[in-house]
């Protein structure tokens, strides 16, 4: 290809009018490594980020209970030896207090801060031709200009509140859980409300009801939820899991959601129901996410062992919960175990079990509305001093919809994602030159600092192969971009959870035209993506079109 010929003469004149040659929106994680990494080109960067601080996730989810579901020693970076050697995680889990303070150890460490811009929504994101550069434009009206704009928008960042009248007439106090205030929110002798039973729900009712006044839960449809099993980690234990690093971060890399939980080989009718029982009894009784990621290869695709495994949860949750009215109520009957993004809890259940608790079922009768003074069902009302809203995101997509994005031609990237997201990679988007995303849509989930790793390295890489030549164009090929959305809807082709309304599937009842389920993300596991990134690598990057 001769793409450095087309370049000539192109980048010299655009570069010096540039403000940047590279932005990237958000400082979570995703945000934080990709300016670490792109610094090590020389390049002139900025991040922006709404928040006043960094952390993304760990920096706006201050909710009560919020804490990991990765093993705390498997999510921390790699990329640093030294930050590996001298970073102590207190908990197997850690909580939100702990994973924000080590995100805001690596931005100092690494000296970040100089190049974010913190208080800054971005709100605009245009392509121009003529300068094969974006105009960046932040919520203030400030403007900038830049060569490549990168993504870390986060997958779960765009808070949604429910569709329910009257939620702005209500005197108490209210707060959705994504944007839960810094300070110390006391629960004694309050009557507060919880709407929503979803991984961050389930962690807020737990620990709200530990100091309750009296707790109501609103709940539509409830989860599979499995212990988490937490535990604090001591020094020795901390220095058994530091000198095995490589081997944990290697295990990490082989497994399909970069946890170190592997599918067990077997099939679920492969072994009696005794050895059955007793691996899922083990499952049950050991810390994380096992009994999902580490679970027999077919209860997330075949129909009798998904009942199997859901029926021994089922169990679990009426010998936890007393009334067995309840337990019914709890025992989710529209879904299959692991079908959804599966809540770890440490004693949800049983505070079900508690004289000052109650649950709402709501799926059969909603919520009217909300009142001055508390939550409106039929023709009961229900008064609070606060009502909590854990109705999660707007998710994988919601960030982008938020920003106007516009490509080659003032195309809306919005429009172009109406009916699914259309990418290659999940990182670059054909129409959107120089445009890269960092865990967008069609990234594989799973545990995310290791994914994020592979990523923006990928992504550097590329800007490096592009800035060492003079190019100043980067963009997928529409045919390219096509092969892999057909690829990415084919991988989830015979997996149950592709039959289940979710935010995974692209469902969201309170954001308009997010009704229809689509493929949201890549389902062929993390080896095999990279396998398809490395391959475009090693072709020096034959199915972009660069200039
Ligand atoms: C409660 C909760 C628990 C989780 N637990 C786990 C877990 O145990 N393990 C795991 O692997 N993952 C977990 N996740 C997923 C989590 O989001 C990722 O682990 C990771 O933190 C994502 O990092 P990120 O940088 O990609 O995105 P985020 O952390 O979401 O950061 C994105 C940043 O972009 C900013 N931003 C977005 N739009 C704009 C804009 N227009 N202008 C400026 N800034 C913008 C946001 O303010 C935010 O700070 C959890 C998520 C939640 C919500």
């Amino acid at each position: 290809m001769s793409y450095a010929r087309q370049a000539v003469g192109h980048q010299a004149e655009a570069d010096a009018t540039l403000d940047f040659d590279a932005v990237v929106i958000g400082a979570g994680v995703s945000g934080l490594y990709q300016l670490y990494k792109l610094r090590e080109l020389g390049l002139k960067m900025r991040v922006f980020e709404t928040g006043t601080g960094v952390g993304g996730t760990w920096y706006w989810n201050r909710y009560p209970g919020a804490r990991f579901d990765s093993e705390s020693w498997t999510y921390g970076y790699s990329f640093s030896q030294e930050l590996l050697d001298e970073w102590n995680w207190e908990e197997h889990f850690a909580g939100q207090p702990e994973t924000e303070r080590y995100l805001n150890h690596v931005a100092d460490k690494f000296d970040l801060r100089r190049d974010i811009q913190f208080e800054s929504r971005v709100t605009a994101a245009h392509y121009r031709e003529d300068t094969r550069s974006w105009d960046v434009v932040l919520e203030d009206g400030r403007s900038y200009t830049t060569r490549f704009l990168i993504t870390a928008l986060g997958v779960l960042s765009a808070a949604t509140m429910p569709r329910i009248a009257g939620v702005e007439t209500f005197k108490g106090q209210s707060c959705h859980t994504h944007y839960w205030p810094k300070e110390p929110v006391s629960f004694e002798g309050k009557r507060v409300a919880v709407i929503g039973t979803g991984a961050t729900g389930v962690q807020t009712i737990t620990e709200v009801a530990k100091t309750v006044g009296h707790l109501t839960v609103f709940q539509r449809t409830p989860q599979w939820c499995a212990p988490l099993h937490n535990a604090r980690i001591g020094e020795e234990e901390m220095r058994r899991i530091r000198a095995n690093y490589a081997e944990i971060f290697a295990r990490c890399q082989e497994t399909y959601g970069c946890f170190i939980h592997a599918t067990d080989p077997r099939a679920t009718l492969e072994v009696t129901e005794v050895e059955r029982e007793a691996f899922w009894e083990k499952l049950y009784g050991e810390p994380g996410f096992g009994i999902w990621m580490g679970n027999f290869k077919d209860i997330l695709v075949d129909r009798q062992a998904n009942a199997l495994i859901s029926d021994f949860l089922a169990r679990k949750i009426r010998q936890r919960v007393k009334d067995p009215a309840i337990a019914e109520k709890l025992i989710p009957k529209n879904h299959g175990f692991g079908t959804r993004r599966v809540p770890l809890e440490s004693g949800y259940y049983e505070i079900y079990n508690q004289p000052n608790v109650k649950l709402v079922d709501i799926s059969a009768t909603p919520i009217e509305c909300i009142t001055p003074t508390g939550i409106k069902i039929s023709d009961r009302e229900y008064e609070f001093d606060l009502i909590i809203y854990a109705t999660g995101f707007d998710a994988i997509t919601g960030a982008f919809d938020r920003i106007d994005i516009r490509g080659v031609g003032g195309a809306s990237l919005q429009e172009k994602w109406r009916d699914g997201p259309q990418t290659f990679l999940g990182i670059l988007i054909d129409g959107f030159p120089n445009m890269l995303m960092v865990m967008g849509p069609h990234a594989g989930l799973g545990n995310f600092p290791r994914a994020v790793e592979y990523t923006a390295d990928w992504v550097t890489g590329l800007i490096r192969f592009a800035h060492d030549r003079g190019l100043t164009r980067v963009e997928a090929t529409a045919a390219s971009a096509a092969a892999w959305t057909e690829h990415v809807i084919e991988s989830s082709e015979g997996l149950l959870f592709t039959e289940v309304d979710s935010w995974m599937t692209g469902i969201n009842r309170n954001v308009e035209g997010k009704q229809v389920r689509r493929i949201m993300r890549y389902s062929g596991g993390h080896p095999a993506f990279r396998k398809r990134c490395d391959a475009v690598t090693a072709g020096a990057y034959r199915e972009l079109v660069l200039a």
